[in-house]
């Protein structure tokens, strides 16, 4: 009772409260009680707060129904999603280079790791499996090109994206070199045919 009658100090549409008891319009009235919502929510800090929680409460409970109302909702709005996105991701970057930066550096070093143990995880050459020492080898050797064309940094994600295409493989650094200085053949297979 306390917060309504806080409500009424603060907001002069809940004057008309008894009005809307009286409307007889159903869409009318609809649309005062939304107003009235919005009067209370924009005035009424605890009536907020009770609401927040009740639809952290919803979301927690509906993980599910949450996340597909809210597909529906960017699908239906996806201009506003994408220029809200755009605001918001360049005010963080403007408030937490540092993190950001970070953040930047973990995903992409996760992101070799992931890809790299999707390809074995084990140069194919000498078998070595220390991660700082391994790279995504392109089999046909256009490496240079690929990376021309999707960005130096951006094969890794490239890779994930379509979803690991064969025609890759795990070489260490050292075999992935060796082979360019050597037309293509690892240094290590003529030292074992030699052998
Ligand atoms: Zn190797
Ligand atoms: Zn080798």
């Amino acid at each position: 009772m306390r917060l309504v009658e806080r409500f009424i100090d603060l907001d002069p549409l809940v004057m008309s409260r008894s009005r809307v008891d009286r409307s007889t319009d159903k869409e009318a009235k609809r649309k005062q009680k939304e107003m009235i919502r919005r009067a209370r929510w924009a005035n009424d800090p605890v009536y907020r707060e009770r609401e927040l929680e009740r639809g952290r409460k919803w979301r927690r409970e509906h993980p599910e129904s949450h996340a597909k109302s809210q597909r529906k909702w960017r699908a239906k709005n996806i201009e506003y999603y994408r220029a809200a996105q755009q605001v918001r991701s360049r005010e963080y970057r403007k408030k937490k280079p540092e993190l950001l930066r970070r953040l930047c550096t973990n995903y992409r070093k996760r992101l070799r790791v992931l890809v790299i143990n999707h390809y074995g995880g084990i140069c194919v050459c000498c078998g070595e499996v220390e991660m700082g020492f391994l790279t995504i080898h392109h089999i046909n050797n256009d490496g240079a090109e690929h990376r021309r064309e999707v960005g130096r940094a951006a094969v890794y994600q490239w890779l994930k994206n379509n979803g690991f295409p064969e025609g890759y493989e795990v070489r260490c650094y050292n075999c992935n070199c060796g082979m360019e200085y050597n037309g293509g053949v690892c240094p290590h297979e003529n030292s074992r045919t030699t052998n």
